[in-house]
């Protein structure tokens, strides 16, 4: 069994955008500090934490100092740079390890891993030249998504192939750089599940969401989701064993395709997610707490939902809403404090409750 962290110790943030200002909100709630570290100025978690580094990844200097004035460190996303990480590893634990980011930070790496463990993923071919894609698509077919195996979020650094003439321009416009294609799968329905590993072992998963894309950005989710009772402990399972096979501590998203075939899974997160931000408002313990109290050794929460919620995110100039949505006691409001409302901005979420 490991000792908790104490009331009082520093939880080291790896970014700061808004999942870790949530993050930090949940380790305040018990009686943790934390201190982030993000190269841009006034970073939303900055609002709401005790300690701000503002320094690039690449400065070793301003890591080590960070490093050693923490307890645990974690991070809110998967792309840091794997220097950065060397440097405060080795002065302090980062969980969840870095396995987890290596798998997830490389779509061919977490193809792979899925399917040694035998979980079922769209076909795949790795390209790294223009003469690797022409033999990727005799193998997976039109139409198809090239994906970078690096650096993709939000649908972004993917392209939709539909014939032979576009091959050559889906290869320039994602930089000629390494790529996964992958079949275009024929899903009925998006879900994911929030899963948590404790760092005694114990697993706890989210019911799975339903989740709806509006221009490859996530627009809802809604509990419970529309799936079979098969399809809901399937979901569930696979989650569970990638937790395992990995190792894992803290909070991860798993984002699935559900097809007439049974479930596919489209990528990994090891991170608390945004389709997991209802549980904010339909459970007691929300991702963000159960993040906190994997990484600082603490049981974690059972993860039961009290409600059925539809959690929506508020993009870009839809945050000038909430005047109008704050008058619907039904609905949570969860802001990010961010200036500007620029267009495809992440500026907030709501939770309305259904029932
Ligand atoms: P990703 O960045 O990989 O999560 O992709 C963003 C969105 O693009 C997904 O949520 C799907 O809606 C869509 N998408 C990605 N990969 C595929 C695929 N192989 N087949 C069909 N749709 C996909």
């Amino acid at each position: 069994m490991v000792d908790p962290l104490k009331q009082g110790a520093v939880i080291g943030i790896l970014g700061g955008g808004q999942l870790g200002r949530m993050l930090a909100i949940a380790a305040s709630r018990m009686g943790f500090k934390t201190h982030i570290f993000e190269p841009e100025k006034n970073p939303p978690a900055s609002h709401v934490s005790d300690q701000l580094t503002t320094a690039s990844y690449e400065d070793n200097n301003a890591l080590s100092k960070f490093a050693k004035s923490v307890d645990v460190i974690t991070f809110e996303f998967e792309n840091i740079p794997a220097d950065a990480l060397n440097a405060v590893e080795a002065i302090c634990d980062v969980l969840p390890a870095r396995n987890a980011l290596a798998t997830s930070q490389d779509r061919l790496k977490e193809k792979e891993f899925l399917s040694e463990l035998n979980l079922k993923v769209a076909p795949y071919a790795n390209v790294e030249t223009e003469k690797d894609l022409i033999l990727a698509i005799k193998a997976v077919g039109f139409p198809s998504i090239l994906k970078t195996r690096r650096f993709g979020y939000d649908g972004k650094g993917q392209y939709k192939i539909n014939n032979a003439a576009e091959l050559s321009v889906a290869w320039s416009e994602l930089g000629k750089s390494p790529c996964v294609l992958e079949g275009l799968v024929n899903f009925t329905k998006e879900i994911s599940v929030i899963g948590a590993r404790s760092q005694n072992g114990e697993v706890v998963c989210y019911d799975p969401g339903e989740n709806l894309h509006r221009d490859g950005i996530l627009h809802t989710t809604s509990l419970p989701a529309n799936i079979t009772q098969s399809e809901n402990i399937d979901a569930v399972l696979l989650t569970g064993k990638i937790l395992n096979a990995l190792n894992y501590v803290g909070v991860m998203g798993v984002e699935l395709f559900v097809t007439k075939n049974g479930l596919l899974i489209n990528e990994i997160a090891p991170r608390v997610h945004n389709s997991g931000h209802w549980t904010q408002n339909g459970c007691v313990i929300d991702q963000f707490e159960q993040h906190i109290r994997a990484v600082s050794g603490w049981p974690l929460g059972d993860g039961k939902r009290h409600s059925d919620i539809l959690m929506t995110n508020l993009i870009g100039k839809e945050v000038l809403d909430v005047d109008k949505l704050s008058k619907d006691s039904n609905i949570g409001i969860h802001l990010y404090g961010k200036s500007e409302a620029k267009d495809g901005r992440k500026m907030g979420h709501i939770n309305k409750i259904k029932n």
